[in-house]
């Protein structure tokens, strides 16, 4: 936490409790997705305060802070509740477009990425070429004016209700593999589009396959030169790896297993004081405490100028199995209740289930979706792949 300037803290912290509405953050604390209006409605709202991308320089609308000061500003909106912020728009594309970007390309994008006027999916995963992106298939012809795109992504997260894809192609056969990619930028209204939704175990619409049949996009969304979308990629994968350990939110939800746990009667008084569960939760405890020391670490080497390292990897790791080991916890904690789960407790806005209380009744459904962190942005066995080859092991 900030203790240079617990004023900061206590600012957002204010902030937050009054401007979100209390229906988004129940819905975050019971973890289920807020919808997209809700997430607008948000994210508008810290954009009229000045804060809508605080990673951003300041000439596109950022605050100015260091990485020290963005990390506390996300660990609070977690903690208290706020949907995460768009991700693929705002931390992955826009990072991207900056650097590699033209100047029509920011002035068109940057704007309706920070009000969440246009809203992003990233067509990057193939069913043949996940942890081997660098294979896929997905290729773009140059036609005339425009370029021609055939083939069929996989996993896209959100493209059911994204008006864009940033998408990573094939734009020479000729080239070695990672040299013939580039990444363009697909309007999602664009004849040609079929998206056809994966429903995950959770019951939750939240994946898509995404088909591409003879899609026409204008020549010039693309991003830098035909070919460089390979080093445009890695960019964009390490700024995914180092936003996902997710600290606020692991805290926010220990805490939520500790008030659970409180209410859970045993024989000889809650599940709290239990000294078996006691030992868990306090190993979850020290976990988490180890992570964010060496986030922080990792972020006070960034605000002295250096690049993230393997630290980036090994936060990604750990982070993603804590996330799952916490809602492993709430499930055993929640005991026979935690079985009932009704994926529909929420759709019609009451929040209620025949099953339980809304507590129990999503908790099933965060547990199964929780398996994913393990999966997306590189699945950890890579991270472990990548960790080994810089430690030279
Ligand atoms: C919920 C969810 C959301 C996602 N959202 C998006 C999205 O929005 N956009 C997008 O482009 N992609 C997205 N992905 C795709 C994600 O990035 C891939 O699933 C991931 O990179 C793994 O690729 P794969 O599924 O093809 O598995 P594979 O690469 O086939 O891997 C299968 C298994 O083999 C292991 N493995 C593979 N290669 C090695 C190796 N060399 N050494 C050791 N183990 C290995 C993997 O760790 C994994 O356990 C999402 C995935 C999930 C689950």
């Amino acid at each position: 936490m900030d203790l240079e300037n617990p004023a900061f803290v206590e600012e957002v912290r204010a902030f937050t409790r009054d401007t979100l509405p209390e229906t988004t953050r129940a819905k975050v604390l019971n973890g289920k997705l807020p919808d997209r209006d809700e997430r607008t409605f948000w994210q508008r709202a810290l954009v009229a305060k000045g804060w809508g991308a605080p990673a951003w320089p300041v000439a596109f609308g950022g605050t100015g802070w260091d990485v020290v000061r963005r990390h506390v500003f996300d660990e609070i909106l977690a903690e208290e509740g706020a949907p995460n912020p768009p991700v693929f728009g705002m931390g992955m594309l826009a990072p991207v477009l900056m650097k590699f970007g033209s100047d029509a390309q920011k002035a068109r994008f940057l704007p309706r990425i920070l009000t969440m006027e246009d809203f992003w999916c990233q067509g990057f995963s193939e069913p043949e070429a996940g942890s081997d992106l660098a294979s896929l298939k997905t290729r773009a012809e140059r036609d005339g004016d425009h370029w021609r795109i055939n083939g069929h992504k996989i996993w896209t997260t959100l493209a059911h209700v994204a008006d864009w894809m940033f998408a990573l192609v094939r734009t020479s056969q000729e080239d070695a593999k990672q040299k013939g990619l580039s990444i363009v930028l697909i309007d999602m209204r664009t004849p040609g589009i079929t998206v056809r939704p994966i429903i995950t175990m959770d019951g939750e619409h939240e994946v898509n396959e995404v088909f591409l049949d003879d899609v026409r996009i204008p020549a010039g969304n693309i991003i830098g030169e035909p070919g460089q979308g390979w080093t445009q990629a890695r960019y964009l994968l390490s700024l995914e790896r180092t936003g996902i350990a997710r600290i606020g939110q692991s805290k926010r939800e220990i805490a939520r297993l500790k008030a659970f746990a409180a209410r859970q009667r045993t024989p000889s008084g809650s599940l709290l004081e239990d000294s078996q569960f006691a030992r868990r939760i306090a190993r979850l405890e020290i976990a988490l405490l180890a992570l964010e020391l060496t986030t922080l670490r990792m972020l006070g080497a960034m605000k002295a100028g250096d690049a993230p390292g393997p630290e980036a990897n090994l936060l990604k790791i750990r982070g993603s199995e804590l996330q799952q080991a916490i809602t492993e916890a709430m499930l055993d904690a929640a005991g026979l209740h935690g079985f009932a789960y009704d994926p529909h407790a929420w759709s019609d806005g009451t929040h209620e289930s025949p099953y339980g209380a809304p507590e129990t009744s999503a908790l099933a459904g965060a547990y199964f979706n929780t398996r994913k962190v393990s999966i997306y942005g590189g699945s950890n066995e890579i991270q472990r792949n990548i960790l080994a080859r810089t430690l030279g092991l």
